[in-house]
């Protein structure tokens, strides 16, 4: 595993008590990790998941990245912290009882899609919606619940998607752009526009990227409603229900439904 930089960072190299980067201020992958886990996947005082991985203390103080000395802060509220206005009492206490760990749930990001069409990718599989006026489209439904929808609503455009574990578990919740997650999952990332959701080192349970203002891939995760249970794979989808596998299909609409399992 690398860290954002491209270093590759041996977990062997993390001695106790914390670690001193060759390169500075690169921050090995364990490390960020145990922080996200500890902070809840968001900024500790207002839960947002975009966030900087930050030392309480001043790193030209510290100068090693001990994963206690540190904690997640949304650029607002480093950058509050970095010009005096947010005292460090104020960020302790938050890095002792993190937002979303509070509340067991992210704070709400919202996506920014817009504009007449929508590309969702789902297991290799691409439904295309034109929208010629607004109108509520569901994308995949299962047994008549729509689980991927996109609509237009006075000229915006809005999506929603339900991604759920084995045990049927909420993980993934996008409501009308508005991206909730579970804090109960192993790890949460959001990297650049994808989010990642794993329920262990290496295992992925649900991925998604975000290409705003048009498109959504959705590349890992289970879709379920009433029993019927819908897995993605990168490559196809797979219906639990009939042992059937879908891949590489193609559809363009600019109205009626996508996929419909029952
Ligand atoms: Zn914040």
């Amino acid at each position: 595993m690398s860290d954002t930089c491209g270093i590759n960072m041996p977990h062997t190299a993390q001695p106790k008590g914390g670690f001193v980067s060759p390169k500075g201020r690169n921050i090995p992958e364990p490390i960020k990790r145990q922080i996200r886990q500890r902070c809840g996947f968001g900024c500790v005082i207002c839960g947002l998941p975009l966030y900087e991985y930050e030392h309480v203390r001043e790193w030209s103080i510290v100068k090693q990245h001990n994963p206690e000395d540190m904690t997640l802060l949304c650029p607002t509220h480093h950058a509050e912290k970095t010009r005096g206005l947010l005292p460090v009492s104020d960020v302790l206490a938050a890095n002792g009882s993190p937002h979303n760990l509070r509340l067991g749930i992210s704070e709400a990001f919202p996506l920014r899609y817009s504009g007449d069409s929508c590309l969702v990718n789902v297991g290799s599989n691409r439904l295309m919606h034109d929208f010629t006026r607004d109108a509520v489209i569901p994308l995949l439904t299962i047994r008549g619940c729509p689980v991927v929808r996109v609509k237009k609503q006075d000229g915006r455009l809005l999506l929603s998607l339900r991604i759920f574990d084995k045990e049927g578990n909420l993980l993934l919740d996008v409501n009308d752009n508005e991206l909730i997650f579970s804090v109960d999952s192993w790890d949460v990332e959001l990297v650049g526009r994808r989010l990642t959701i794993r329920e262990g080192l290496g295992a992925i349970l649900a991925q998604v990227e975000f290409y705003a203002p048009s498109a959504i891939v959705i590349n890992r995760g289970i879709f379920a409603y009433d029993g019927f249970q819908v897995r993605v794979a990168a490559d196809h989808i797979f219906l639990e229900q009939y042992g059937i596998r879908i891949s590489k299909s193609s559809a363009r609409m600019n109205g009626g439904a996508g996929f419909n399992f029952n």
